[in-house]
């Protein structure tokens, strides 16, 4: 059974629309949460706030704790596979959660210093912004080593480093630069930048593996929280639904590389729904083309098994199943069956005088002439050196003595051509048994084909002897 695809298969225009329809939606889908900022920008009063701070602790700690989830499960993934995109996708979530979890604890400070409350919201986005984008950079580069993977300190660094990043912004925000209003833009301002040039270079480079689809639309929403950021002020909707902006962005992200981690852990290797395909029709071809091949090669063996490979005969074993078929047949329906016993006379005479090989190609023309002699569905088999068995179905003695009076005449009639630029004259004597008249079981009608072959080399040879 083979997958066709190929035939109906739609005109190329209908494939193009599809393929640019499709492409419409998913950039239609990435920009929903800009439907909403332009929403809430043109029909929502600015000054509308909702102010709850115990709801602000429970979101932050909420993605806290996502971002740990997150950051483990994709720290997993590397280990497994060593790809350098889920090494700065790891350093990006935990850069993240470990300095927005700031953010959430210092909520209680709105009002004491709003920045030292503030601020961990943009630098956590820029710090994962600029890692990630870093990660993207790295997209289908060579894994990491195995030594590379397991090194610990590297992973030490790096926390150390997001710890000095808390530090610095809580000393940004004791500064007298912490209000000016370049400090918290700049922050969201890079993130933006940094989020919107990622999926830039991702469109652009052609990347379009299904995890890659999952973490440019993330992207999407992380450039477009940090636009719903700027346009906001704190509590007022467009801050709140920044922060669910960016949620949505970071569980899209999260689900790609819980992905990852139940298929390939990899970013870069997991193949398209077009792809998969094609791959499966592929081996589906290959394990028929093999299937045949086996059919082919058991026929051959089951062939082989069956013949005599000198003469093309069927061997003792093969003849003997036939005649036990034929057995069966007879005590169902009464029909007769003969047997003849062939053995070519004086052979050892052929074989000194013209030597073993012209004596191998006496063997062969005395089956093809033996073939000539009998019905089609009689058969011969080579059952030793030059003795031979010919099965007759349908034949009771009379015919199977004129069967083989016609085997032995074909054979001394005519000398044998041997390719050694003389021919050799070439008898045989023939011993003819009926089953039923000559016995029940195939022992008994072989033996006494034999007997009689026996007899007709007494009288004399070349001659059929049946009774
Ligand atoms: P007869 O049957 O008439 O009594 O005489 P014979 O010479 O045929 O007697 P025997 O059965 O003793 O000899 C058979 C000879 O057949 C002996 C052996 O060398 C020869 N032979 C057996 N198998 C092969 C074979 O595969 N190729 C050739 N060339 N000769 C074979
Ligand atoms: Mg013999
Ligand atoms: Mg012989």
């Amino acid at each position: 059974m083979s997958i066709r695809v190929a035939a109906n298969e739609p005109s190329s225009t209908i494939q193009l629309v599809t393929k640019g329809y499709a492409k419409l939606l998913l950039t239609g889908f990435a920009l929903i949460p800009l439907y909403l900022i332009a929403y809430l920008y043109f029909f929502q009063d600015p000054s509308l706030k909702f102010e709850n701070h115990a709801f602000h602790e429970l979101a932050i700690a909420a993605a806290t704790l996502e971002g740990g989830f997150v950051t483990y499960v994709c720290w997993r993934c590397y280990c497994l596979s060593g790809e350098p995109l889920l090494r700065w996708l790891t350093l990006g979530f935990l850069g993240f959660s470990l300095i927005y979890a700031l953010h959430g604890v210092f909520t209680g400070m709105a009002h004491h210093n709003i920045w030292l409350f503030l601020l961990y919201g943009p630098a956590s986005r820029l710090v994962m912004s600029i890692l990630i984008f870093i990660g993207q950079l790295t997209y289908s580069h060579a894994a990491d080593s195995a030594t590379k993977r397991a090194d610990r300190r590297v992973w030490a660094t790096w926390i150390a480093l997001f710890v000095l990043i808390d530090l610095s912004v809580a000393g940004i925000a004791y500064s007298p630069v912490a209000g000016a209003p370049w400090m918290r833009v700049s922050m969201e301002g890079g993130a933006l930048l940094l989020s919107t040039v990622n999926v830039v270079a991702l469109v652009q480079r052609r990347i379009r593996s299904p995890l890659m689809t999952i973490y440019g639309i993330s992207v999407t929403s992380f450039a477009l929280s940090s636009l719903a950021f700027i346009l906001g002020v704190p509590w007022n909707h467009m801050w709140w639904l920044a922060h669910a902006i960016f949620a949505a962005g970071f569980f899209l992200l999260s689900f790609g590389v819980v992905q990852a981690f139940h298929t390939t852990r990899s970013f870069s290797k997991i193949y398209s729904q077009g792809e998969l395909f094609a791959r499966l029709r592929e081996a589906m071809g290959r394990t028929e083309r093999a299937l045949q091949e086996l059919q082919r090669t058991n026929e051959k063996l089951e062939h082989m098994a069956a013949t005599d490979p000198l003469t093309g005969a069927a061997n003792r074993r093969q003849f003997i199943d036939r005649v036990e078929a034929e057995i069966a047949r007879a005590k169902h329906n009464g029909a007769p069956f003969s047997l003849l016993a062939l053995d070519l006379d004086h052979f050892k005479i052929i074989n000194d005088s013209y030597g073993h090989q012209a004596g191998d190609r006496v063997l062969q023309r005395f089956v093809t002439k033996c073939r000539d002699a009998i019905r089609p569905f009689d058969g011969v088999a080579r059952v030793g050196g030059e003795e031979f068995m010919v099965l007759l179905p349908q034949a009771a003695l009379d015919t199977a003595r004129s069967i083989g009076e016609r085997i032995r005449a074909a054979i001394a009639g005519t000398p044998f051509e041997a390719d050694i630029g003389q021919p050799i004259e070439v008898t045989v004597s023939i011993g003819v048994s009926e089953f039923g008249r000559d016995g029940e079981t195939i022992d008994a009608i072989l033996r006494k084909a034999d007997e009689r072959l026996y007899h007709a080399k007494h009288q004399g040879r070349n001659r059929v002897v049946a009774a």
